[in-house]
């Protein structure tokens, strides 16, 4: 399979909730000294350069981080200023994917383990994460590796589960491998992006998160316009659970405007709210 290469996709506006939610993660991870542990089972290449020809080809970018500014958004100043360190001009021309992100805030306690299945890929995220003798990079599947990493050493951590979905059974698999990481990891920190390409698979894996017995879930989404069976993602969200205590505060004030701005047509289309309680 692996036909997917997030090259085309970079910057767009899922990307831009994923990293927005990533960001307040980490933060909060680093408010204390303790070391924790970072997994991406689903790591991509790392970084991307929106003037490549994959990025051009669709553009997506536009509609994603193009529509957003560190001056109308001072809310996400920690984001901006993550992405801002790739590049070399207040322009966005370099986007961070997840493990930039994360390679950003580790410190020399922290430790990470990174998953990219694409061989080519994995050369690229391997190259961007050199000179960190804490990141360990893997050409392996993260979701079948993620249940041996568990539960870290430090007992603090955050998993990012970022598939491309390729396959529907991915959806079955993503709750299945959340599951067994939550029996060994019950603590940890969980965060797990969806598309809304048809909302009843959604609902599906929304209900048997709910049924699974895991504690505190929370779920983040932006909508750029209605649900359609007709055309591709219309809403992109992610389900958080143990979030830090002051994410649901934080995205309850700035998903109404995100939504707004990243929305096709000025709708605001978002849902933020409490799956299971803690
Ligand atoms: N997390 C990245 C980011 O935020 O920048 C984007 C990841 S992209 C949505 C999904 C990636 O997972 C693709 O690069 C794909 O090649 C890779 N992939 C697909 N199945 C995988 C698996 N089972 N294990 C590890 N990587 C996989």
């Amino acid at each position: 399979m692996l036909s997917y290469r997030h090259s085309f996709h970079a910057g767009n506006f899922a990307d831009v909730i994923k990293h927005i939610i990533l960001v307040e993660i980490l933060e909060s991870l680093t408010q204390k000294d303790k070391p924790f542990e970072y997994i991406d089972t689903h790591s991509g290449a790392g970084l991307f350069n929106l003037k490549s020809n994959n990025a051009l080809k669709l553009q997506e970018h536009e509609t994603g981080i193009g529509k957003l500014s560190a001056k109308s958004f001072p809310e996400l100043k920690r984001y901006f200023q993550v992405i801002q360190s790739f590049n070399n001009s207040p322009k966005v021309n370099v986007y961070p994917g997840s493990p930039s992100i994360a390679k950003y805030f580790l410190r020399p306690q922290d430790c990470a383990s990174m998953f990219e299945l694409h061989p080519k890929d994995h050369q690229s995220l391997s190259k961007n994460m050199e000179n960190k003798r804490k990141i360990r990079v893997n050409c392996d599947d993260g979701l079948k590796k993620l249940d041996s990493l568990l539960p870290p050493t430090s007992r603090r951590g955050l998993v990012l589960i970022d598939p491309s979905y390729e396959v529907k059974f991915e959806y079955d698999q993503v709750i299945k491998s959340v599951e067994n990481a939550y029996r060994k990891f019950a603590t940890g920190i969980y965060a797990i992006w969806y598309p809304v390409v048809d909302r009843k698979t959604i609902e599906r894996m929304e209900g048997k998160l709910i049924r699974s017995g895991i504690k505190n879930i929370q779920r983040f989404e932006v909508g750029v316009a209605p649900d359609s069976d007709e055309r591709g993602m219309t809403s992109s969200g992610m389900f958080v659970i143990n979030p830090p205590w002051k994410l649901m505060g934080t995205m309850s004030t700035l998903l109404p405007k995100l939504a707004k701005t990243l929305s096709e047509d000025k709708q605001s289309i978002f849902k933020c709210d409490v799956l299971v309680k803690e």
